[in-house]
């Protein structure tokens, strides 16, 4: 068994449109190809030794044990490495259901595709499986050690990429909301949501907390300051930075009990508390002292009371929680020691913040605390008695938490929220110590000791004992108030011509609206009128690009075959996604080999269209008018032909529709016809002579009308774009030479080749083409070309592209010649006496192809790059670029 390769599929994709996080292994199965497992004696018992759990798998038998029958009566190899592989990640603590395994084209090649939740993880588990099942194929058994380490790996993978509990909390919240999410690149930041309507957070600071409460709140003097100022309780207190200066400051407080604790510390570091004696509060002061930056120390007075956090949440009490210090209860048998060891068995105690509780460590300050109680780690403690090991109630020194939100008296929810607002944090955790919640902290002496900015949720979200509660839940309330959304439109745009013309002509009617468009094409992504980055750009990651501007108020997205292929779509959900058509183009790239797998790949952008958006179909391309089956959304077709049946009995029914009527671009709504404009006066159509722009105008329109833009915006983005080299460069783009024109296109299959011609066809004078074509095609691919070229040119010459991608000089033309003999003899071609010649540099067939063409001439040029034929015509000095050609 050999992978071939393996790929990470993040968004809506060929294999599932609601499972995004898949792998996708191709694998050659080599000498097991043609067995079944019920052909390789020992297999199916040495599956069930290793991963006795697979029993639980039901597979397409249904019931438990089904996946395994299937091994038994004898199954695809592939089949159960994808099995084995999701077993894996369950096992390690990330269930997953969803996997698929089919032979490609190739014979004894597979794809296997596997759910992950964790990449890493999931690529990992892709290869364990085949090392697992080729181990058992040929030994009959996996070491168990070898089992041992592969879960230990997988668990690593996990552990290592997980984001912080307080994190996680939130974006299940926004998962469960709809709301988009997605890391940025540097400090941990995530953003939620699109465009201009999106968020940020890090950990649970939000974009709307501001820096002035964030430094107030770490300033602990500063805080009570301002709160002692404002009449709320706070500790009695002073701050010192020598040791002489401690004995005044105890008695500024009033004497013991006292706390010390640093200025500027969390997490309970270097805090002692109930500190009685004047030895007890010189060594409590080194602590403190040694655990501050600046040296500064507080000294307060201790108030007896239990200890609470209280969550805030835009000036709301969210959760209550009070916090027990670290403890074991004693049984009569037990030491302290193994006391301890059995509450840290708990599984949900880990180290540090990333479990729901930390495990207990015992250090200088737990012994001390211990031999108080009168107890050594040794001692056994009798039954029922409670020790604890801990002075403050931090979690993350092995503290429990426990729901007090309905608790809590009304006056001190008025106080804690006015607190809140006071030290001025949108997201504020207060430390509360008062001997009673439900009582109002003036009344039973309690204290407010610190307000934290970035609190953590765990206690709140996973308390030890009471109701969870979903903190998060108003954190979102906060930053998206219904109805304000969290999303930008989405128009995205696919098919295998014409996604950069629709997709540039279809933000140029968004901008009409004045708002603000981002949108990605073949040959750069650019927001309102300026580029932002050259370059191929209609894969996922652009759109990521757009849709994360905080500028960006529509996302108008040009998308690929490829990045579709290789790593899924770059947005969940779209809402107005747009097929113009599907032919054969890239076939055996991909393991994409028929046109109707290429359909199916381009459907998944259509599929992906909310329920309440528009999936723009061509009506006249029957590959692509099928994907309505499969749609979710609302329909809307176009079509060139005003008698098309399907768009009839889709108006009848109330649809909205598109189509060329009477020389018009118009849309159909139920029974009306809204006519848009003349194809005359549209020059992106080149005076209505090329059929296939006016095609991919009228998809444009029907995007732009589903989604709302009004008629006249329609109307004047129509008439103030051109096919020129400024706005479609590249495409379709006519020059005036003298006394003869050129123009330039990128057509570079069957289809657009056929779409050419048809306006090729049109022209009244000698038609000339110099034409050629990228080398990763089919060579039955070539030969087609050159007939198609037969069929619409007096004269061709047939050239080759510079990078001729893996193919041999002259291999390509060849093939291209070949297609255009065959024309000829077949007696398809345009006429009968079609010259043609071989040159194959681009820049000496185009300069012969200009230097001989004959008044009123057409010199069409397919060239390898736009820019260099540019260039080329250019240099002479085109009259004026004419577009409408009456
Ligand atoms: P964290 O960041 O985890 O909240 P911290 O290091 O910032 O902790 P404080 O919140 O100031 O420290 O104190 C930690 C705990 O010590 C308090 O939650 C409280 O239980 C106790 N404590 C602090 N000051 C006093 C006081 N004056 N009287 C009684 N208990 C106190
Ligand atoms: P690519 O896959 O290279 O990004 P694309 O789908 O973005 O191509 P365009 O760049 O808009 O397509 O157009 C490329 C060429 O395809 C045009 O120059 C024209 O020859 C042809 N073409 C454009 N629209 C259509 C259409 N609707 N049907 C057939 N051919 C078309
Ligand atoms: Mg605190
Ligand atoms: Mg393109």
């Amino acid at each position: 068994m050999k992978i071939l390769k393996i790929q990470t599929l993040r968004g809506p994709n060929y294999w599932s449109i609601r499972r995004h996080k898949l792998v996708l292994m191709r694998l050659d199965l080599e000498e097991w190809a043609d067995k079944t497992t019920s052909e390789i004696p020992g297999f199916y018992e040495g599956l069930i030794a290793a991963l006795p759990s697979l029993n639980e798998h039901h597979c397409s038998p249904g019931h438990q044990g089904g996946f395994l029958q299937r091994v038994r009566e004898g199954t695809m190899m592939g089949h159960v490495i994808e099995h084995v592989a999701l077993e894996l990640q369950e096992m390690a603590g990330m269930p997953v259901g969803f996997g698929r395994t089919r032979e490609t084209a190739t014979p004894g090649i597979y794809q296997v595709v596997i759910e992950y939740q964790n990449e890493q993880a999931g690529r990992y588990a892709a290869r364990a499986g085949v090392r697992m099942c080729q181990s058992i194929a040929e030994t009959g058994t996996y070491a168990a050690a070898e089992l041992v380490q592969d879960l230990r790996d997988l668990r690593e993978f996990a552990a290592s990429a997980a984001l912080g509990p307080s994190t996680e909390t939130l974006i299940k919240e926004a998962e469960a909301r709809g709301i988009p999410w997605m890391p940025l690149s540097a400090r941990f930041m995530i953003q939620l949501g699109y465009g201009v309507h999106q968020k940020r957070i890090q950990a649970t600071l939000s974009n709307r907390t501001g820096v002035l409460g964030v430094e107030l709140a770490c300033d602990k003097e500063g805080t009570k300051n301002i709160l002692a100022s404002a009449g709320v309780p706070v500790p009695r207190g002073t701050v010192i930075h020598y040791l002489d200066e401690l004995q005044g400051a105890i008695e500024d407080v009033g004497g013991y009990p006292i706390v010390l604790k640093p200025l500027d510390g969390n997490h309970g570091r270097g805090i002692t508390i109930d500190i009685n004696s004047w030895e007890a509060a010189e060594e409590a002061y080194d602590l403190a002292s040694a655990a501050s930056k600046t040296k500064s120390v507080i000294v307060e007075r201790y108030y007896v009371g239990r200890d609470h956090r209280v969550l805030v949440v835009n000036g709301q009490v969210i959760a209550v929680a009070e916090r027990v210090p670290a403890n074991v209860v004693g049984n009569g048998r037990s030491t302290v020691e193994q006391l301890i060891e059995e509450v840290n068995r708990d599984p949900q105690r880990g180290d540090g913040h990333d479990n729901v509780l930390t495990r207990i460590t015992i250090d200088k300050l737990s012994l001390d605390l211990l031999q108080k109680q009168g107890y050594a780690m040794d001692s056994v403690v009798p039954a029922g008695e409670r020790v604890f090991l801990r002075a403050t109630a931090n979690l993350s020194t092995g503290g429990i938490a426990v729901d007090r939100t309905d608790e809590i008296h009304p006056e001190n929810v008025w106080l804690f929220s006015r607190v809140a607002k006071i030290i001025g944090l949108d997201i504020a955790g207060i430390d509360v110590v008062t001997p009673d919640i439900s009582q109002p902290l003036r009344d039973v002496s309690g204290v407010i000791v610190e307000v934290n900015a970035a609190p953590g949720f765990r206690m709140h979200v996973a308390p030890s004992q009471g109701l969870p509660r979903n903190v998060a839940g108003a954190v979102f309330d906060m930053l998206f108030p219904s109805p304000q959304p969290s999303r930008v439109p989405i128009l995205a745009v696919t098919g295998t011509n014409g996604k950069t013309t629709t997709t540039r002509l279809l933000a140029h009617i968004v901008k009409q609206t004045g708002q603000i468009t981002g949108y990605t094409t073949t040959d750069g992504t650019y927001i309102g009128d300026y580029l932002v980055e050259s370059g191929d750009n209609t894969g996922p990651q652009s759109a990521q690009l757009i849709l994360s501007d905080p500028t960006v108020e529509v996302a108008v997205l040009e998308t690929a075959r490829g990045g579709i292929l290789r790593s899924g779509l770059g947005f969940d959900q779209c809402d107005v996604g747009v097929v113009l058509n599907v032919a054969a183009d890239h076939l055996g790239i991909g393991d994409i080999d028929t046109v109707e797998q290429l359909a199916k790949l381009k459907s998944v952008l259509v599929e992906s269209v909310m329920p309440k958006g528009y999936a723009v179909l061509n009506a006249d391309d029957p590959l692509v008018s099928q994907m309505a089956q499969r749609v979710k959304a609302q329909i809307a077709y176009f079509s060139m032909n005003p008698d098309n049946e399907l768009v009839a009995r889709h108006t009848a029914a109330g649809g909205l529709a598109a189509i060329y009527e009477n020389g018009y671009l118009s849309i159909l709504k139920g029974d009306w016809t809204l006519r848009i404009e003349q194809a005359v006066n549209v020059p992106l159509t080149m005076g209505g002579r090329a059929p296939f722009m006016i095609a991919n105008a009228l998809a444009a329109c029907l995007a732009a009308f589903a989604q709302g833009v009004k008629i006249e915006d329609i109307r004047s983005a129509l008439s103030s774009f051109q096919a020129s080299v400024g706005q479609t460069p590249g495409r379709m783009n006519l020059f005036k030479l003298g006394s003869y024109h050129a123009l330039l296109d990128y057509a570079h299959n069957p289809h657009s080749y056929k779409a050419l011609g048809s306006f090729v066809l049109n022209w009244p004078g000698l038609r000339i083409g110099v034409v050629g074509a990228p080398g990763d095609r089919r060579d039955e691919d070539f030969v087609t070309l050159g007939k198609l070229s037969a069929e619409m040119f007096d004269r061709i010459i047939v050239k080759e592209d510079s990078d001729r991608r893996g193919r041999e000089p002259g291999v390509v033309a060849k093939l291209i010649c070949q297609g255009i003999a065959e024309a000829i003899s077949a007696g398809t071609a345009n006429t009968s006496k079609v010259e043609y010649e071989l040159i194959l540099d681009e820049t000496t067939a185009v300069n012969k192809a200009l230097d001989e063409a004959p008044a009123g001439s057409l010199v069409v040029i397919l060239p390898e790059g736009v820019n260099k034929a540019l260039t080329l015509i250019e240099a002479r000095k085109p009259i004026k670029e004419s577009v409408a050609m009456q």
